[in-house]
């Protein structure tokens, strides 16, 4: 059985109400926001991270830039701006190993959130 969080989520196995949701992703809020509007954009399948992006993954990731304006639209941020983060190993500090993209947004982050 898989042991990964997101997988969970992404199954339904955790209850995790779903901002938007397609074919290749779900988008939820973060459990522990690190500012106004902290979002996670997950794909539904289980890939560890960047570094593990196949061939053939490539039409998944097609779209995430799409989603990400998606959310900020729905979020509204599309004027005031807002920042995609995607960590991808020890060194980055990604603590969850199922790909997802941060949205993070809804107040000033110039100079904030450098460390996340
Ligand atoms: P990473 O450091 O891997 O890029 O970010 C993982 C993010 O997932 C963190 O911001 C953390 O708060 C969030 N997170 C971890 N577990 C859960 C969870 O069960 N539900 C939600 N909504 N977010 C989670
Ligand atoms: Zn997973």
């Amino acid at each position: 059985m898989c042991d990964c969080i997101f997988c969970k989520i992404v199954k339904g196995d955790i209850p995790s109400p779903r901002l938007y949701e397609d074919e290749n992703f779900i988008v939820i809020r973060d459990i522990n926001p690190l500012c106004k509007v902290h979002d996670l954009i997950i794909t539904k399948k289980h890939i560890k991270s960047v570094n593990e992006i196949e061939k053939d993954d490539e039409k998944i990731f097609a779209s995430l830039f799409t989603v990400a304006k998606k959310i900020a639209a729905m979020e509204n941020m599309s004027e005031s701006g807002y920042r995609v983060v995607v960590n991808s190993g020890k060194d980055s500090g990604q603590a969850v190993p199922h790909f997802h993209a941060h949205v993070l947004g809804g107040e000033d982050l110039k100079g904030k959130l450098q460390g996340m």
